[in-house]
């Protein structure tokens, strides 16, 4: 695989230093290689090949009125199950994991390149065994569930036979943890959970869901928070309402977003996972992944708008020429082209850096953590650059653009979503400034280190020195 880089980088602080890309001195030189592995590649015109024939009819099937989630589906599985097989016989199921869980471990790099391929399909994340947020949910499981739980709740999510959930978000509080309510106590063998969650998606078809409960409300909410198993029919668990995306996408049979209410739900002790306290640590570890993820997916879908425009704009022809031939619309080509190209390189210069993370942290998992950065500006990208793109895809297909016979104005309703879910755009933000910032020190003084006047003040002393020592020496 290629895409090594020379040891300058610009590291987690944001700014030039010699590093392997995760604030660790290296000194030793790399060449740059962004080449793929034939092997690799191969697999990659495979996937191709398998999307356009078999995965992406899918979408045009069931035009949104099943759910890939939805296992009890008997149509959509035995549509399914096939090509899932197939994919496990390519060796290319369920590759955001290691080979110890059943995955192939490929690292985030090859990662990203199948994710473009696949983010041309909603039903591909499944058909590959790694759709979110059961990729997440069963990474989890694996570091911290009991041997019980494997067997009940990670071997068939990790097999595709069920679907789990994620549940964070509270009614009153999403980006901001501070304000979750929502508690654990412990009596006796049991937790008993009190309190509401909001925007739990795919509750409707999920078998369980990992949820976010305050353990500990003596400490901050990010020290006294922990993860916790809970079945989907478990006693007390109430569905308030299911909530769908509006502008036409998902108000259909799909999972939805759940409001749930947990009236005094009791689960066993052992369904903690992970040490009390550790929730966010644990979060970090599944967002860090399902964030870039999204990304490496959203690269995909942007170059399928780019694909549209430019077909349309070498078809259509307007006032006796075609758009193609038009500047403005050259100017939107190639706006485009440039912005996507620049997303990709930080798409994947960004999985890279979490493929390095595994070598020098030891962790098979990558340290999110030291990335962060990285991957909170990918998030910040997405959106921008899907509605950008996308709505110059939609655009120069006028009327038809603006239809329900094309694509686009279905994907461009969808680009927010992208700078909301996971986190607001805003929060990412403050993370990359705060990183960045770090790099950097206050500067003693009243004039910036930068002050022309001063450097020029400085510069003429140094000058005039060396030119006196030049002439004693002459
Ligand atoms: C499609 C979708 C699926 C989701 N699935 C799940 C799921 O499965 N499980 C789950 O737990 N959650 C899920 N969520 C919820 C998601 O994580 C939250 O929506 C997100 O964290 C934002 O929280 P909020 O909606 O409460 O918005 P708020 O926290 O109320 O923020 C609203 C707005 O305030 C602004 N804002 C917030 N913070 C700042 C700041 N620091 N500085 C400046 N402005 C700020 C931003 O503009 C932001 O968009 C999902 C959301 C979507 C859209």
């Amino acid at each position: 695989m290629g895409w090594r880089t020379e040891p300058t980088v610009v590291s987690d602080a944001g700014r030039d230093r010699s590093t392997d890309g995760c604030g660790e001195e290296t000194g030793s030189a790399m060449p740059i290689d962004f080449e793929i592995e034939p092997e690799f590649q191969e697999k990659l015109d495979w996937i191709d090949e398998f999307m356009k024939a078999e995965v992406e009819p899918l979408d045009l099937y069931f035009r949104g009125e099943v759910s890939p989630f939805d296992k009890g589906n008997e149509l959509a599985q035995s549509l399914v199950r096939p090509l899932q097989r197939q994919v496990q016989e390519q060796e290319l199921w369920a590759c955001h994991i290691g080979p110890e869980l059943g995955g192939r471990g490929y690292g985030q790099v090859k990662l990203a390149l199948m994710n473009e391929l696949l983010g041309r399909s909603s039903w591909a994340p499944s058909v590959f065994g790694c759709q979110a947020p059961d990729s997440g949910n069963a990474e989890i499981l694996a570091h911290y569930g009991t041997d019980e739980q494997k067997a009940k709740y990670l071997q068939p999510l990790l097999d595709g036979e069920i679907s789990s959930t994620y549940s964070m978000t509270e009614p009153q509080a999403g980006s901001d943890p501070n304000y979750f309510t929502c508690q654990a106590r412990r009596d006796g063998d049991e937790w008993v959970i009190t309190g509401e969650k909001w925007f739990a998606s795919n509750y409707s078809l999920a078998e369980f869901l990992i949820v976010m409960v305050i353990t500990n409300a003596d400490v901050p909410v990010y020290k006294g928070s922990s993860m916790m198993l809970v079945p989907s029919d478990a006693d007390g668990l109430e569905l308030v309402r299911n909530v769908h995306l509006g502008g036409g996408r998902g108000g259909g049979d799909d999972g939805g977003h759940a409001y749930l209410r947990f009236n005094d739900v009791r689960v066993p002790a052992d369904n903690l996972l992970g040490d009390e306290g550790s929730g966010f640590k644990i979060a970090q570890t599944r967002l860090g992944g399902g964030r870039v993820h999204h990304g490496m997916r959203s690269v995909g879908m942007a170059q399928r708008a780019l694909d549209m425009m430019c077909e349309r704009v070498l078809s259509r022809e307007t006032k006796g020429s075609l758009l193609a031939d038009k500047q403005a619309i050259q100017h939107w080509v190639a706006d485009s082209w440039i912005q996507l190209q620049q997303f990709r390189l930080q798409v994947l210069y960004t999985a890279w850096l979490i493929d390095q993370t595994k070598r020098s942290s030891g962790d098979p998992r990558g340290d999110y953590a030291k990335v962060r950065q990285h991957i909170a500006g990918v998030k910040v990208a997405t959106p921008k650059v899907l509605i950008d793109i996308v709505y110059r895809a939609l655009h120069v297909h006028g009327s038809l653009g603006v239809s329900n016979e094309m694509p686009l104005i279905g994907m461009w309703t969808g680009a927010p979503v992208m700078g909301i879910a996971d986190g607001p755009t805003e929060v990412h933000k403050d993370t990359i400034a705060k990183t960045v910032l770090k790099g950097y020190e206050p500067h003693d003084g009243l004039w910036p280190t930068a002050h022309i006047p001063t450097r020029v003040e400085a510069a003429r002393a140094h000058i005039e020195a060396r030119l006196e020592h030049e002439i004693a020496n002459l």
